[in-house]
């Protein structure tokens, strides 16, 4: 049998996950002809597999019957939320799709020993593959919300698919909860557009719950640059996005960390719906911020999947800083990828949305932040925990105007090193908390 585990999935749908969809249909495929063969093996896999969502399957036939008969009937638009406004502070940790039970297990160890209540957004096919995963999530208390069936970008589906696919995530995971995953829906690759958005509302999912901190997780990423990246982008009514995946194996050692710190600065933690049900209505979606928007707000607003002449003029934007793409005015993942490694390059959220602070970044008269030229401001030696003085404080203006919080005192404490270590992480340069003549050369 071949390990699930060893696919990977992504938020910021990447060509692993393109290749990811590719594969899961490939298997597919090869199932159907062994069962053509009459392979006993596969077609005893197919029998059980109809027999336990055979309900769930009928249930989507008559949906579609039903669709197909009569248009569907207006409802609302499904609401894009990245974070709740509140003053409160609460957040909601969520995690994605679910393939591996091992972190998934993980994860609901920790969470369970903290008290603490999450989000879990899980794909249909983990679902189908190994259902054990969606009864421990459940029995464990946590919430659960569809995460599609297939993991394929909605952008991309007409929308008979898309209704579809929707309805066969949550038939599986109804069949093992007994509850429906209504309303709460991520998108994968978190691609969406007015058609989805609407569609999604005709299914009763009213709530597209995005994220204002992405972990990046799935990259593999250490657990102390999982642990800076939520705690330096923390504020009340967050959504933080992480992923219970193979690909993200330090989600669960930065967990424990991230629950204390928060929680000694007086943060408590509750499920996306909790979030929702203490904000009185009020959300930053669409172009909110500096976080991840809608487009149709802001006019400026691109993601995965625009198109058109704003997308060209990133792309260019892109190519002057040194970047190769071709422009050519479509938002695919390689410039997903060069606009998330673009944000890294300058310490603002990486999520490869381009909204007004990452415009305003790539505009700012260029090479102020491209590798390390002219060195305008010199090497002072070797700065660590423990030094103090100009350089100090120079190190720290630095910091601060590449978005990390801390003060600018001429002390080099522990926050100014996590700070460096944060931004060694986000440059690929080894994580030290150091500051040498190569990360000077990055910050200058
Ligand atoms: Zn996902």
């Amino acid at each position: 049998m071949i390990s699930k585990n060893i696919l990977l999935t992504c938020e910021s749908s990447c060509i692993v996950c393109i290749c990811q969809n590719i594969v899961i249909k490939f298997l597919y495929i090869n199932k159907t002809v062994a069962d053509n063969d009459g392979q006993r093996k596969g077609v005893n896999v197919m029998n059980r597999r109809f027999k336990r969502f055979g309900t769930g399957l009928a249930l989507t036939i008559g949906l579609m019957f039903l669709s197909a008969l009569s248009p569907p009937a207006v409802s609302a638009s499904s609401t894009v939320i990245n974070k709740v406004n509140t003053s409160s502070k609460v957040v909601a940790l969520t995690f994605d799709d679910c393939y591996s039970s091992a972190n998934v297990n993980a994860i609901l160890s920790i969470l369970q020993a903290n008290g603490i209540k999450a989000t879990f957004f899980i794909v249909g096919d983990a679902a189908a593959n190994n259902p054990s995963i969606v009864r421990a999530i459940d029995n464990a208390g946590m919430e659960i919300g569809n995460h599609s069936y297939t993991h394929a970008s909605y952008t991309s589906l007409s929308y008979s698919s898309l209704v579809n696919d929707l309805a066969r995530c949550d038939n599986v995971i109804s069949s093992i909860t007994g509850e429906s995953t209504r309303p709460l829906f991520r998108p994968p690759g978190g691609a969406y557009n007015s058609s989805v958005l609407s569609a999604l509302g005709d299914q009763g999912y009213s709530r597209t719950i995005m994220w204002n901190i992405d972990t990046n997780d799935w990259r593999g990423y250490s657990a102390s640059y999982i642990y800076s990246s939520v705690v330096n982008n923390i504020s009340p009514g967050s959504i933080v996005l992480m992923h219970a995946l193979s690909t993200a194996p330090n989600t669960k050692y930065a967990l424990q960390d991230i629950i204390d710190t928060l929680s000694s600065w007086g943060y408590s933690f509750t499920t996306v719906s909790g979030l929702l049900a203490g904000s009185s209505g009020s959300y930053s979606g669409g172009s909110s911020g500096s976080y991840s928007s809608s487009g149709s707000a802001s006019g400026s607003t691109i993601r995965l999947g625009s198109t058109g002449t704003a997308v060209r003029e990133l792309q260019q934007a892109l190519v002057n800083k040194g970047y190769s793409l071709s422009v050519d005015g479509a938002f695919g993942p390689m410039t997903q990828n060069a606009v998330i490694s673009f944000q890294r390059s300058v310490g603002i959220t990486a999520d490869g949305v381009v909204g007004p602070v990452t415009w305003s970044k790539l505009g700012t008269s260029s090479g102020s932040v491209s590798s390390g030229s002219s060195s305008s401001t010199s090497y002072p030696g070797l700065l660590k925990i423990g030094s103090s003085g100009s350089s100090v404080r120079t190190l720290q203006q630095a910091l601060a105007n590449k978005g990390y919080s801390l003060s600018v005192d001429g002390v080099f404490g522990p926050i100014t090193q996590s700070a460096v270590k944060s931004f060694q992480s986000s440059q690929g340069v080894s994580v030290d908390g150091i500051v040498g003549p190569v990360t000077w050369g990055r910050l200058f």
